[in-house]
């Protein structure tokens, strides 16, 4: 998978820009808020229909203007797309595939796999539950079609079970299809853990097998699949799930019922990361913690490798700081197959990296591209 050119027109702070860029290593560096992340968050989008850190589209639009246009041409599963996502304030957004319009999101991540490592995914490890299980969402997704089928089926139940917790009181009769709701909920969320324990089983080798050679085997990187507690071994048949989930459900159905609100199924599941047998969480260093998030997105990466054959594109960006000399050696010279881009301010912290393509920028512009020979 090769994004081969970009364009781009009122985006963030570029005015219009335009390159081609090297099938492999393309190193992208400059003084802060010159437009390194941007451009990153450029292709990323054309691969999600989806900014890592804009809340609203409309943020991607440079100011002042109307409009914002992201062009790609695509090199993916030996075909060539081109893909584009018009972005107008105001109005819908409208996204392209070589010319025909896309009727959802889902589409681009067909044709276009990013795994993208940003400051904000220390996150994955420090923060709540949440930026795990999003983070497996995602992976699995990416995967397997029929797990996104059962994730929104799920949560489509899961906002009417919590509709009718929430105002029972009022309306006694809401109560009558609750038992409905919690087969349901127990049938979909069996698959959910089915998908889910499969995944963090293969996450599981290849995350530790990459966290070692990262930190040189001075720490050790395990992880843990933290679901319905009645659940004794999760990767038991979907069948058996079920009735260990329906179980929970019938043991907190008067709890729930006095708290009003849904305690129990996957949506409370969690993905327990441990450096050196501590919850990296609570006891991880920065470095550990930035180590440890890299290692899930570069296992993300591997695996989705293993299941297709193709590396999805790489983005780096500013992973360098905060890594001490051998992990960045790591960085720089272990991380090889698919195309990378990686961005960071300082040229020479890119000692020892093969690169393809340099891009030095500057307010939005590219002021100096090199092809390294
Ligand atoms: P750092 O090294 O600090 O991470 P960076 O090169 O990654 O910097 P970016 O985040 O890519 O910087 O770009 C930030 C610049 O883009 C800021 O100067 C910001 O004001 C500008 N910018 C952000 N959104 C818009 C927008 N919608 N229109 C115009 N400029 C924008
Ligand atoms: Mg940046």
């Amino acid at each position: 998978m090769i994004v081969q050119g970009l364009q781009l027109e009122q985006f963030r702070n570029y005015s219009h820009f335009e390159s081609e860029f090297h099938p492999k290593v393309n190193f992208i560096y400059g003084d802060n808020a010159q437009g390194k992340t941007n451009l990153l968050e450029a292709v990323t989008y054309l691969s999600t229909a989806h900014s890592h850190r804009a809340r609203y589209d409309k943020e991607l639009i440079q100011f002042q203007t109307e409009c914002a246009v992201i062009r790609g041409q695509i090199e993916s599963r030996n075909r060539a797309f081109c893909l584009e996502a018009k972005l107008m304030r105001g109005r819908t957004r409208q996204l392209y595939s070589n010319g025909v319009r896309l009727k959802t999101a889902g589409e681009l991540c067909g044709i276009l796999h990013t795994v993208l490592f940003c400051p904000e995914d220390l996150a994955l490890i420090r923060d709540g539950a949440v930026a795990r299980r999003r983070f497996l969402d995602q992976s699995i997704c990416q995967l397997r079609p029929r797990y996104a089928q059962a994730l929104s089926e799920y949560q489509r139940l899961y906002e009417h079970k919590t509709r009718i917790l929430r105002d029972w009181k009022d309306h006694p009769s809401l109560l009558d299809t609750l038992d409905d709701f919690n087969f349901r909920m127990a049938q979909t969320g069996a698959m959910i853990v089915h998908y889910r324990a499969h995944f963090v089983k293969r996450l599981k080798e290849t995350a530790s097998a990459i966290h070692c050679d990262f930190c040189g085997g001075r720490d050790a990187l395990s992880l843990e699949y933290a679901t319905v507690s009645t659940i004794q071994d999760d990767m038991a048949s979907v069948g058996t799930l079920f009735e260990w989930i329906l179980q929970h459900q019938n043991s907190h159905r008067a709890a729930e019922l006095e708290s009003r609100q849904c305690l129990t199924g996957p949506h409370k599941d969690d993905l327990l990361v441990s450096i050196n047998g501590q919850l990296a969480k609570q006891f991880g260093s920065q470095g550990q913690t930035r180590t440890a998030a890299l290692s899930l997105k570069l296992a993300q990466r591997e695996l989705f490798f293993q299941e297709t054959g193709e590396y999805p594109v790489l983005l780096l960006d500013d992973v360098l700081s905060e890594l001490d000399a051998g992990r960045q050696a790591f960085v720089l010279n272990h991380i090889q197959g698919g195309q990378i881009f990686i961005t960071c301010c300082e040229p020479e912290k890119l000692h020892g990296l093969e690169i393809g393509k340099t891009f030095q920028i500057h307010g939005g512009k590219v002021i100096e591209q090199k092809a390294h020979m």
